[in-house]
């Protein structure tokens, strides 16, 4: 089937197990492809959009009380949609940040949280992590301490992610929005990586905002995403536009400028809308999830020499492994190198693992069902026994 010319219909999903780190939990749920079709058109959310026109007044789809339903899942106080987590930073950025201004990050924040501070002007200080991966309050407070040795002050915003892009742990933010709040620095949530995956309590953790990311966590096409704010904050950030033309005399009413007027105008939002019964369904049997995780982990590391990079147990589906004293052994002599690995998975039904890595990977078994996740375990022991590997029984 074609979408177009040289367009081919994905077929991957549909096909394959798909264990890539930042694909399983944005999977589009059944209800969300209806909405896909149904909301394809540009601005079709707008049909019912009526006076006070703003996004998140729609009634019909009933828009308003997504937000507020979402708004109350996070225990916050207001929420927007935004096109991707990335520009739910941006929002906060530009709202904090002035040139020059330093801005806490971590050194395992993700890019998009750099593009944000870089936008706004501000400079990235990040909190260093510990050997075992893992951003601690005493790291927290040591840097700020740090910063205003620095800069003369403390840093404007802090960014803080709950679950890393890159092992997939698991930090304190509560423990470090306390230690930022005693600086007055506004904490933001990163939860791209926990929104719509596991339960989230922005009052709980002390944030005051949480991001979440749709197209990675929330089963929802991309772009899209939530900021949720408190209510002390989203006055700053949810601030209404003042701005007013010398000629025409023109205002604009609610519109709020970090939100651009209005965000996700379709498909994207609707979408959101529509897997998010099923989305705050999961979130409740995030131990299912870690059950099905560890079938696989058991199996990764019954294969000598592979090693966990990972904080382990794991607490979170998505994981980084070293596999340079198991799998890359055999990707030195095999005939495919190091796309035996990948192949050998794709005959198996399953994909999903950057095409020839064998040293240093990641993978995410979120969504697989039990019956899955043991043909993922059953897939690499009988990989890496087919090629001369030892496997513990
Ligand atoms: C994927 C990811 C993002 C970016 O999310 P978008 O919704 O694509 O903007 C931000 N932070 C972390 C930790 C991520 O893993």
């Amino acid at each position: 089937m074609r979408c177009g010319q040289g367009i081919e219909a994905r077929q991957v999903d549909e096909l394959f197990i798909n264990i890539d780190p930042i694909q399983a939990a944005g999977r589009l749920t059944g209800d969300a492809m209806k909405a896909v079709i149904a909301y394809g058109d540009g601005y079709s959310v707008c049909d019912n959009c009526r006076k006070p026109n703003r996004l998140d007044y729609i009634a019909k789809p009933p828009i308003a009380e997504f937000h507020k339903d979402v708004a109350k899942w996070l225990n916050m106080d207001a929420v927007r949609t935004v096109p991707g987590a990335r520009r739910g930073f941006q929002a906060v950025a530009q709202t904090y940040v002035k040139k020059g201004d330093p801005v806490l990050l971590t050194s395992l924040s993700h890019y998009t949280e750099f593009m944000a501070v870089e936008g706004a002007g501000g400079i990235a200080r990040e909190i260093p992590v510990g050997d075992d991966k893992r951003v601690t309050p005493d790291a927290a407070a040591a840097k700020i301490e740090e910063v205003k040795r620095e800069f003369g002050r403390a840093p404007v915003l802090a960014f803080i992610d709950h679950v890393d892009y890159q092992y997939g742990n698991i930090h304190d933010v509560a423990a470090i929005a306390k230690v930022a709040h005693q600086y007055d620095i506004p904490v933001v949530y990163n939860g791209a990586y926990t929104v719509g995956v596991m339960p989230v309590d922005g009052k709980a953790l002390g944030v005051d905002f949480v991001v979440g990311s749709g197209h990675k966590s929330m089963a929802a096409p991309a772009p899209s995403g939530i900021l949720a704010a408190t209510a002390e904050r989203e006055n700053e950030v949810f601030r209404t536009t003042a701005i007013e033309g010398d000629v025409t005399k023109r205002r604009f009413g609610i519109k709020e400028p970090e939100m651009m007027g209005c965000t996700l105008m379709g498909v994207t939002l609707v979408g959101m809308m529509a897997s998010f019964p099923h989305v705050k369904e999961r979130t409740l049997h995030f131990d299912r999830e870690l059950a099905n995780h560890h079938v696989v982990m058991d199996a990764l590391l019954s294969i000598e020499g592979t090693t966990c990079m990972s904080e382990y147990p794991r607490k979170h589906t998505m994981t980084r492994i070293n596999t340079i004293e198991s799998f890359d052994t055999v990707a030195e002599t095999h005939k495919k190198r190091g796309y035996y690995l990948q192949s050998a998975l794709e005959e198996r039904g399953i994909t999903g693992i950057i095409p020839g890595a064998t040293k240093i990977w990641k993978f995410n078994t979120y969504g697989t069902t039990k019956k899955q996740a043991e043909h993922l375990a059953g897939a690499f022991v009988e990989i890496a026994r087919e090629n001369g590997l030892t496997v513990r029984e």
